[in-house]
């Protein structure tokens, strides 16, 4: 441990020790989860299990439909109860605290608190904190943890590891899948990954109205900065309309960062309450859309980031695009 310095990273070895005498165990991941999210709580906690703990996997959005495809997907509830007492805590692919939801809320202060996770914007908020921004996903963290901890990676820890790298890296395509990331999908297809068959779940695979949604995202996407940044917005009335669930908008917005030219996009939803989400994507390293949303505060990767932003949506729109224009123009 290292509490002079909370900036440093626990070894896996430390956390190891610190896991050793917890009974109860809760491994939780940030809202609106992810594949990277998701696959990385389930693998966890499958293997927590498996060593005797008593293991709670929570999410704050419990466990989404889509992600219904990993296996024992039925381990993540929602939080419940009130002053629930575990020895040790372990939050997963989690930037910063609020990004938890209401397990906190929910749960005593547990003697054991683990932060592990690959966003560089970490706040570093456990006791233990091992974040590695240079891995392209926590499932490949929690891999090489297992690893390190002599685990036995089944054939369901295996592709819960697969589907968090995969969805994480847009299918081993992103600039920080590296060697080690095949390697390591290597050695999880060895341990009982069906590649074929994951892969469609993950990938070939949607609901009717994501279509409909589609469908909506281009024929309200706008081009902005010499066509250098493309955006669309889902309004509340948008949703009524279309029926989506906030699930349903995951990766609308790769279509856009698709198109010639476009360096940043963006996608602006209207939330219940006032509040607007922002997600970003860029795809030149030198178009930082963490530090954009930093300046809102939100955060994430330089290349995928977001923020929820207080205001109407064309307001918040505005204002986004103000600053984002001026990232992209900067290396015109
Ligand atoms: P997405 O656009 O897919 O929702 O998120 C992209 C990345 O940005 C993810 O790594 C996610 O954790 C991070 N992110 C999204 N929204 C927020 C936010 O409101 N605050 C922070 N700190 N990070 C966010
Ligand atoms: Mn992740």
């Amino acid at each position: 441990m290292n509490p002079a310095n909370p900036t440093m990273n626990a070894t896996f070895s430390e956390i190891l020790r610190a896991l050793e005498p917890a009974r109860t165990v809760l491994v939780a991941s940030h809202l609106r989860p992810d594949g990277d999210a998701l696959g990385s709580t389930i693998a966890f906690a499958l293997w927590l299990k498996s060593i005797g703990k008593e293991v709670a996997a929570w999410n704050e959005d419990g466990m989404l439909e889509k992600f219904r495809y990993l296996p024992e997907a039925d381990l993540v509830a929602a939080p419940s109860g009130s002053g629930r007492k575990f020895d040790a805590f372990i939050a997963l692919d989690t930037s910063v605290k609020n990004r938890l939801g209401t397990v906190l809320d929910a749960i005593e202060e547990p003697a054991t608190f683990i932060n592990i996770d690959h966003h560089i914007s970490n706040a570093r908020f456990g006791a233990l904190n091992y974040i590695d921004s240079a891995s392209p996903a926590t499932g490949q963290i929690v891999f090489e943890f297992l690893k390190a901890a002599g685990a036995k990676i089944t054939p369901a820890i295996a592709a819960n590891l697969f589907a968090a790298i995969s969805t994480d890296t847009g299918s081993f395509q992103y600039p920080n899948t590296t060697a080690r990331t095949f390697q390591v999908a290597a050695e999880l297809i060895e341990a009982g990954v069906n590649v074929g068959a994951l892969s469609q779940a993950m990938y070939d695979t949607q609901p009717r109205r994501r279509l409909e949604l589609l469908r909506h995202a281009l024929n309200e996407v706008k081009f902005f900065f010499e066509g250098k940044v493309a955006s669309f917005s889902l309004t509340q009335a948008d949703v009524a309309r279309l029926g989506v669930l906030p699930e349903d908008n995951e990766g609308i917005i790769d279509h856009l960062r698709s198109v010639d030219g476009v360096i940043a996009a963006v996608f602006f939803e209207e939330l219940e309450g006032g509040k607007v989400r922002v997600s970003s994507r860029s795809k030149d390293p030198r178009v930082d859309v963490c530090k954009v949303c930093g300046l809102f505060g939100g955060g994430g990767h330089a290349l995928a980031a977001g923020a929820r932003m207080s205001g109407g949506i064309a307001e918040v729109a505005e204002k986004f695009l103000k600053a984002l224009g001026d990232e992209v123009g900067r290396i015109a």
